[in-house]
């Protein structure tokens, strides 16, 4: 009897930490409805309520002030009583984001910015980005609940450090989180950028489908997999990491180069460098990634002919990692992304054709909806998740 009474969904929720979330849940909530979603007492919601009132993480509900002598009658999480502050660092360029602590974003900025010129470099850089828009929407440091930051590298999430990144030079097991305890009191999370971006997708555009891929497609490849509706990490943070797969390909030239020091990695065939590479080596004057796009879309054939090459071996490794994930949805994100047509065609193709039937039935693979907000948009759930944790707000509502 007590093991059925444990299992059952209407068991009280005894913690505020819990309260806290099913209000994070839901729009808004009457006493009666935290009665009946939570199986506690009329007293003891009422307890409970007040002591989450008292410490401003819940309030009267908008448009629903109390009246003299009546007590409010709907409550609500209070989303605007602190901020967020978030950085998605890509390879060339960083997205920084202020939002409220629903994750609602405020205020974004974008600028340029090379992650291989080290953290000592890009953290300032990106304190520069959150001041500015701490400025722009007249908040304070103190206001900062937390921070959340992603990477285009391998993170031990649990500790916070970048571990042994092939591109990230002088990031490997440095101190982000002390970096920022000068400037704010609050927790960071540190993130990879996959993970993030796949969140974000999942709670914003895809929030009912438990088991989906993010394919990033940018400089580098790398992947975040949503598994029964939660970030994938695998047993050290490493899991995703599909752009250093070894592929197979049958032809004579020489496994080219990758950026980590092995050779024959998905991402030294079809990562954006690799794009960029092989158009130089054809003759095409192009630098960088989007350009190496802008030659895709405008037809050019040597840049399309790439692609669909670039396709069918993104196909490949795909393939393998939706036999081996069954996700429900793929969704293909990152500067490449961009080359929809060319690149989708080889792809679909080479996941249809290897990959069981069982697996590709309900399978739907489409583009980002996010687009280039897929990292700050999670990064938003994420840190707002971290923050409000159960037993975070248990402890520092009963300490
Ligand atoms: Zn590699």
């Amino acid at each position: 009897v007590t093991e059925i009474a444990l299992a059952s969904p209407r068991r009280p929720r005894a913690g505020l930490g819990e309260l806290l979330t099913v209000f994070r849940g839901h729009p808004s909530l009457t006493r009666s409805d935290v009665a009946e979603v939570t199986g506690l007492s009329r007293a003891t919601v009422n307890q409970r309520l007040e002591a989450l009132l008292a410490a401003g993480v819940i309030a009267p509900a908008d448009g629903q002030a109390p009246r003299r002598g009546r007590p409010a009658e709907r409550f609500a999480f209070n989303a605007t009583r602190g901020i967020l502050l978030l950085v998605d660092i890509g390879a060339t360029g960083m997205r920084a984001a202020l939002c409220d602590l629903s994750g609602g974003i405020l205020q974004e900025r974008f600028t340029p910015s090379s992650v291989t010129d080290g953290p000592e470099a890009v953290l300032p850089e990106v304190q520069g980005l959150f001041a500015q828009m701490l400025a722009a929407t007249g908040h304070t440091p103190e206001e900062v609940e937390g921070i959340g930051l992603d990477v285009p590298g391998p993170v031990d999430f649990d500790a916070g450090l970048v571990i042994s990144p092939p591109i990230m030079t002088g990031w490997d097991r440095y101190d982000i989180r002390g970096w920022f305890s000068r400037h704010y009191p609050c927790p960071v999370v540190v993130e990879k950028d996959a993970n993030a971006m796949v969140f974000g997708e999942h709670r914003l555009i895809h929030p009912d489908v438990a088991n989906m891929l993010y394919l990033k497609l940018g400089t580098g490849i790398g992947s975040g997999i949503i598994a029964n509706g939660q970030i994938y990490r695998g047993a050290d943070g490493a899991a995703g990491d599909i752009g250093h797969n070894q592929i197979p390909i049958r032809d004579d030239a020489p496994e080219p180069l990758c950026r980590c020091g092995n050779t024959g990695c998905v991402e030294a065939y079809a990562g954006g460098w690799a794009m960029v590479r092989d158009l130089q080596a054809a003759g095409l004057a192009i630098t960088t990634v989007d350009q190496a796009v802008e030659a895709i879309k405008a037809g050019d054939p040597t840049a399309v002919r790439l692609a669909r090459r670039t396709g069918r071996i993104l196909g490949a490794a795909l393939s393998d990692a939706v036999s081996l994930l069954n996700p429900r949805v793929v969704v293909l994100g990152g500067q490449l992304a961009a080359a929809e047509a060319h690149l989708y065609a080889g792809l679909r193709e080479m996941i249809y054709r290897r990959s069981l039937p069982l697996a590709t039935r309900h399978l739907q693979i489409i583009p980002s909806q996010l687009d280039r907000r897929a990292g700050v948009v999670g990064l938003g759930y994420l840190v707002a998740d971290h923050v409000f944790d159960p037993v975070r707000v248990e402890q520092a509502l009963s300490g």
